[in-house]
């Protein structure tokens, strides 16, 4: 049980997916927190994956995964960036692991005979994980975030057990709605019907939004805003306007000029403590909205791009953030290219060739995390390249292995060298499934079974990995079933590759570079240092990369 008077702010969101709400989310976290309330967030998927880790990313973006080895959101990789601190498997919740939980206590003959049934049942136990979130982060606030749009079936539950809070505890509750107001082309005028009809879809379930959170491309005039507050019976004030910003890290700061979060400890009958201390995240926002400063070309060589027509960079979100933040640090603009690695593959060699060369103009090339065969053969010719024309690589997870991989190949001249992900029958199994996975892999137990979440690594004196950290041993978050074979190590190392990061007992290969001698900055890693990048503590071999690719700008 949450402590009696704890807080509960659920946000929600209106007329269409992708609004914002997991912004709105981390900004109202931010800004609470700085205001001196401990805070949680919670977000809520509606679906019925017990995690997100069976999720195709061109599906679902990316999954973030959290210290503990959840598999989750990437909502939760944006609260992480913006509370500065980790979350934990408690702050996390889909309609998989609440059935799973119902029905598991219903088999062990947990509800005494009852019939088992979505209300009560299922609603009590979304409620109970609610109240556990608040509980185990000792916070005095909650907010929490519902997936998905108001009137889907799937979330309905979720809603449903807010407005029982809300009724148990009228004085404690608020409800945030987050929603879209057109400007149709044709017609150039912001339309707030889609808006009006959302919140009386709300109002349907018997929950009536305290706020509005107005997205559009403009700003709400005030016109606009008298109508809303009418038509949605929200109180004028509480109806704030959010037109698009540049960057979502900006958005706390406008929240706060329009003191939306002194407005929530009003409602919230909470004392307002002091201002929300911005001053560190305002430098940071200056730093990285500032169109003045010099531009960096970033390559990143991946493959989950394509979504029918339109590109989707959100499989790689933490991976871009990370970036974002080295850039900030540096005083750089990164200027991003997506390259499908599919397209490295395509035409006879020479017209490979020439699409790979193509790569030279670049000032940092990064090949990120993935699974499965399609695109390999094209990473490994990116990565060639930029190990042959010594731009700065960095290689993560997958990106790591196939730099080893592309080493032994090309170096030590291991014909067929591969990874057994992708070719069981190789000759030089360079990358191999690790021991405890094969067991998973035969009995198709894919889900949350990978190597998965934080792990201690030591770094090796005098190497890249060392001076970038700057001490001896690291934690970082981990997602993977495969790893560089020991077998091989000896071998890949007398020719060069320094495996500069292991786990403690020296088994598994955890970072991979080559010598400062031989290249610039050619880096990979076994695990996902772009999960620990946060704005206000850029991860230092994102920053150590950039620095490599600000001296080859510098140099051309
Ligand atoms: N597919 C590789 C493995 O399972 C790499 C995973 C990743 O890049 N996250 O080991």
């Amino acid at each position: 049980m949450a402590k009696e008077g704890h807080k509960y702010i659920f946000v929600l969101g209106g007329v269409m997916s992708g609004v914002g709400k997991g912004v709105v989310t981390s900004s109202v976290g931010l800004l609470l927190q700085q205001k001196g309330y401990p805070v949680n967030l919670v977000k809520v998927d509606p679906y019925l994956n017990v995690d997100a880790g069976t999720m195709n990313p061109t599906e679902h973006g990316e999954v973030f995964v959290l210290r503990s080895g959840l598999e989750t959101d990437q909502d939760m990789g944006n609260y992480e960036r913006f509370l500065g601190r980790d979350l934990t498997n408690e702050d996390y919740m889909t309609s998989g692991m609440v059935y799973q939980s119902v029905i598991a206590r219903e088999r062990a003959l947990g509800y005494n005979g009852k019939f088992v049934e979505a209300i009560p049942h299922v609603r009590d136990e979304i409620i109970k994980r609610m109240e556990a979130a608040a509980e185990y982060n000792g916070s005095r606030i909650s907010v929490i975030e519902i997936g998905g749009t108001i009137g889907d079936f799937q979330n309905a539950l979720f809603i449903e057990a807010a407005r029982v809070l809300k009724m148990q505890h009228p004085d404690d509750v608020l409800f945030v709605m987050v929603s879209y107001l057109p400007v149709p082309g044709t017609i150039g005028e912001m339309k707030t019907k889609p808006t009006q009809t959302a919140v009386r879809d709300l109002n349907s379930y018997g929950v009536q939004p305290d706020f509005l959170i107005a997205r559009s491309t403009h700003s709400l005039d005030e016109k606009r805003k008298e109508k809303l507050a009418v038509w949605c019976n929200i109180r004028k004030q509480h109806v704030i306007s959010a037109p698009d910003i540049t960057s979502i890290y900006e958005a706390p700061l406008n929240f706060e000029k329009d003191r939306f979060g002194d407005m929530l400890l009003d409602a919230l009958h909470l004392p307002k403590k002091r201002k929300a201390s911005l001053a560190a995240w305002n430098a940071f926002v200056k730093a990285a909205t500032n169109r003045k400063i010099p531009e960096i070309n970033v390559a990143i060589v991946g493959k989950y791009f394509d979504t029918g027509d339109f590109v989707l960079a959100d499989a790689y979100l933490s991976v871009i953030e990370a970036i974002k933040f080295s850039a900030a640090k540096l005083s750089r603009r990164a200027n991003i290219t997506w390259i499908n690695s599919k397209e490295l593959e395509q035409g006879g060699p020479k017209s490979i060739a020439k699409s790979v060369a193509k790569l030279k103009k670049y000032h940092g090339i990064i090949v990120p995390g993935g699974f499965g065969e399609s695109g390999i053969e094209g990473k490994l010719k990116a990565i060639r390249f930029a190990r042959e024309h010594k731009i700065p690589y960095l290689g993560l997870c997958y990106g790591m292995q196939l730099m080893v991989i592309e080493y032994a190949r090309n170096v030590l001249a291991l014909k067929g060298a591969h990874t057994a992900e992708v070719a069981k029958n190789t000759p030089h199994p360079i990358v191999d499934v690790m021991l405890e996975q094969k067991k998973h892999l035969a009995d198709n137990k894919y889900g949350g079974t990978m190597r998965l979440g934080a792990y201690p690594a030591y770094l090796k004196k005098g190497t890249m990995a060392r001076a970038a950290y700057k001490k001896e041993l690291v934690e970082e978050r981990h997602r993977h079933r495969y790893e560089i074979n020991p077998t091989y190590v000896k071998r890949l190392e007398a020719a060069g590759l320094v495996f500069s990061g292991t786990s403690p007992d020296g088994v598994l290969m955890e970072i991979a570079e080559l010598p400062r001698s031989a290249h610039p900055f050619m880096l990979g890693t076994q695990f996902h240092p772009e999960f620990q990048a946060r704005p206000l503590s850029p991860h230092p071999l994102f920053t150590e990369f950039l620095r490599a690719a600000i001296s080859r700008k510098r140099k051309k």
